[in-house]
């Protein structure tokens, strides 16, 4: 009986909806045909939970809700929230779930009810968000990655504590990009532990949501327990701020849709030299050491399939064993590309706007004035 309570209970609490403006959209745009007075309630309780984005109700399945003096009341408040992200000095580095996720750890917690009781329905509105935008609102995952692949977990641990101690760098890198984007506003940063299937995602509303166990990986590091896939996803420490601010960037971006090769490169790669820009630093050394040795040759193959919407060999790839090509090379592209075009600018702060807010994918690439030769 009470085995049986325990279940009922863990069932109602994993379909519980979370107060997080992902959530309330989510419910608003289940309702807007049937109800408009609770979908209408729906879009206030996003509101009031933070909504700093007003795409979120530019949906065409809410535009019969989200009009007349309402439309205007919430696209009020939702510029008056995002108003409170505009200073670098107040943004918010998360790391609670982190020291939660240790504490359920320890407790040898195996059941994904568990999980979903002890960690995500405790954890950050950054947690609560990533558990229905990339966990499928469910722990089971988490629960058998934490016992298959427990030796990894406890290898990061050391590395993970200690990223609070990098508030100042974000700080400091959030100064920089406003610096150069006076546009820029600055969400919460959530850092949690995951398993292992996100670096990091703006997706959800609530901010910029960091899968710390892809980000750790020191010398201690135990690999063992990963596949080769999940081996080329876990990158080195050092390597945080920048991958970080490069999914910061992304959070600025307001490009038009990506559709070819050639857009998904300069996507990523004014990502990747806007992170530059701020940091000094590469994302990925590898991905960029290679480019600078092979450029012609890179930009030569690059070329051929540029126009055409296959990323197979260039983007989420694994490494080309045959030709020693690293994966993900449509960075560097990319980047190159980004370079060439804010070298030639005349107004540096307009390139990094342009950079930003791509209404012409092509027409970067034709003004960069790039084709494969190294800058320097
Ligand atoms: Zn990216």
């Amino acid at each position: 009986m009470w085995a049986l309570m325990c279940t009922a209970l863990s069932t109602a609490a994993q379909t519980k909806h979370f107060d997080t403006p992902f959530n309330w959209i989510g419910q608003a745009k289940q309702l807007a045909t049937s109800d408009t007075i609770a979908a209408k309630a729906a879009i206030e309780s996003a509101v009031k939970a933070g909504l700093f984005d007003v795409s979120a109700i530019s949906a065409k399945s809410l535009s019969g809700i989200v009009k007349g003096d309402f439309g205007h009341r919430m696209a009020s408040e939702i510029s008056s929230n995002r108003e409170k992200l505009q200073d670098p000095e107040t943004l918010e580095i998360s790391t609670g779930d982190i020291d939660r996720f240790w504490t359920v750890f320890d407790q040898g917690t195996k059941e994904a009810e568990d999980w979903f009781s002890r960690y995500v329905a405790q954890g950050s509105k950054g947690l609560r968000t990533f558990f229905d935008v990339r966990m499928r609102s469910s722990t089971s995952r988490l629960a058998e990655a934490v016992v298959a692949k427990k030796d990894f977990y406890a290898s990061i641990r050391k590395p993970s504590l200690e990223i609070k101690a990098l508030r100042p760098e974000f700080v400091k890198a959030a100064k920089k990009l406003e610096a150069i984007y006076p546009e820029a506003i600055f969400p919460p940063v959530y850092f949690f532990i995951g398993s292992l299937n996100n670096v990091g995602t703006p997706d959800g509303f609530a901010g910029m949501l960091i899968g710390t166990e892809h980000l750790c990986r020191t010398r201690e590091t135990d690999l063992g327990p990963l596949s080769d896939f999940e081996k080329s996803i876990v990158f080195d420490k050092n390597l945080i701020v920048p991958i970080v601010v490069h999914e910061y960037v992304h959070m600025q971006q307001k490009n038009v849709p990506e559709a070819t090769l050639l857009d998904f490169a300069i996507m990523e790669g004014a990502a990747d030299f806007i992170a530059f820009l701020i940091t000094g630093r590469h994302t990925n050394p590898e991905v960029f050491a290679y480019g600078s040795a092979n450029e012609a040759e890179v930009w030569r193959k690059f070329n051929s399939q540029m126009d055409g919407d296959n990323l197979d060999e260039w983007l989420f790839n694994s490494k080309d064993e045959r030709t020693g090509m690293p994966a993900n090379m449509a960075y560097f592209v990319g980047f190159r590309i980004c370079e060439a075009y804010y070298a030639k600018a005349p107004d540096k702060q307009l390139a990094v706007r342009e950079l930003l807010e791509i209404q012409d994918f092509r027409k970067i690439l034709k003004r960069s004035g790039y084709s494969g030769q190294t800058s320097r």
